[in-house]
C-alpha cells in the first residue's frame, strides 16, 4: 500500500471518529469535556470486583456515561429525592463477581444483584452459645459461597458479640449496619424526630458501607438520610419468611419459601436468630426439596 492511500485511509477514519463522537455529543451533553457522570439511581454499576476485607485506599467508581435500562425498575409513585443532591456512597465495594453488580432501584434501595444470589443475614444470635452464626458460615463455606453479609443491630449485638463480629470478618463476610436499636426508622421520624434518625444510622456499625433499616421500613426521607451518611441502603427480592410465625416455622417450611422465592439475582434476607435457618440454607443449597 502506498504512503498516500495510507494517510488517506487514516483521514477517512479520523473523520469518521470525529463525527461520531461530535455526534453523541450533540445528543447528550453539549458541554465539549467529557463530564463524570454522578451515579444514578437507575444505573446498574459497573463491577468492581473489591473484597471488604482488603482495605484499599479510594475505591473508584466507573461511572457509565449512558443510564442502562432496569427491566423490572419501576417508576415510583413518591417524589424522592434528586441523587444527584445526595452524597453517593460506593455501591460496589463488597460484591465479587460471583454476584455481578448491584442493581439499585429508582428509589436508591438495592434489593437485587445481576448475577448469582446474594446471602444476607439480620439481627444478632439470641444469646451466646446459639451457634447459628457459625453454622451460616459452615453451610456457605461448603457451598463456596463467596459473598454474604450479616446485618447486625448495634447496640446489643455488634457492641456486646466482639466474637461474632471477628467470626464473620475471618470468614471473609462482610458486616452489615441494622441501625444503632433496631428503631423502625420511619416510627422514629414521626415519634422522635430526625435526630434519633441520624443517631439510629450512624449508631450502627462503622465499619460497614450497607445499610438495612430495621424491619425493612422505608420512606424517600429515610433513604435519602442513609445516603447522605455514606451508606447503601439495602433491602431484599427473596426470603425463608423466617420471622413470621414467631420465628418457631419448620426447616421444611423455611427451605419452601427459599425454593419458592430464591431466583437468579435475588437478594436473599434470612436472620441470624432462627435455629432452623441454617439447615435450610443447607438443604436449599443442596438442591433437596425437603429438609
Ligand atoms: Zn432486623
Amino acid at each position: 500500500m502506498g504512503m498516500n492511500r495510507i494517510v488517506n485511509t487514516l483521514a477517512t477514519l479520523l473523520f469518521a471518529v470525529s463525527c461520531q463522537v461530535s455526534s453523541s455529543e450533540n445528543i447528550y451533553k453539549p458541554t465539549p469535556s467529557p463530564v463524570q457522570t454522578p451515579i444514578v439511581a437507575t444505573q446498574v454499576h459497573k463491577s468492581i470486583p473489591t473484597i471488604l476485607s482488603t482495605p484499599s485506599p479510594s475505591p473508584v467508581q466507573t461511572p457509565i456515561p449512558t443510564p442502562t435500562p432496569i427491566p423490572t425498575a419501576k417508576p415510583s409513585p413518591t417524589p424522592s429525592p434528586s441523587p444527584q443532591q445526595l452524597a453517593i456512597p460506593n455501591y460496589q465495594t463488597v460484591l465479587s463477581e460471583a454476584v455481578g453488580q448491584f442493581v439499585v432501584d429508582s428509589d436508591g434501595v438495592v434489593r437485587r444483584v445481576t448475577s448469582g444470589v446474594l446471602y444476607t443475614f439480620d439481627d444478632c444470635e439470641i444469646r451466646p452459645g446459639q451457634g447459628t452464626v457459625a453454622n451460616y458460615i459452615s453451610v456457605l463455606k461448603n457451598h463456596g459461597i463467596k459473598n454474604a453479609i450479616f446485618f447486625m443491630y448495634y447496640r446489643r449485638c455488634y457492641a456486646v458479640r466482639p466474637d461474632l463480629v471477628a467470626m464473620i470478618k475471618n470468614a471473609g463476610y462482610t458486616i452489615g449496619n441494622h441501625g444503632w436499636d433496631h428503631r423502625e426508622m420511619v416510627r422514629l421520624i414521626r415519634e422522635q424526630g430526625t435526630d434519633e434518625l441520624e443517631h439510629e444510622i450512624n449508631g450502627g456499625a462503622h465499619d460497614s458501607i450497607y445499610l438495612r433499616p430495621p424491619g425493612g421500613e422505608i420512606n424517600p426521607y429515610v433513604v435519602e438520610r442513609i445516603r447522605a451518611n455514606g451508606f447503601v441502603p439495602m433491602l431484599w427480592s427473596a426470603s425463608d419468611n423466617d420471622t413470621y410465625n414467631q420465628g418457631r416455622n419448620s426447616c421444611n417450611t423455611l427451605l419452601s419459601y427459599l425454593i419458592s422465592t430464591v431466583k437468579h439475582g435475588s437478594i436473599v434476607l434470612m436472620h441470624m436468630q432462627i435455629a432452623q435457618g441454617p439447615n435450610a440454607l443447607d438443604a436449599y443449597l443442596s438442591g433437596k426439596t425437603s429438609c
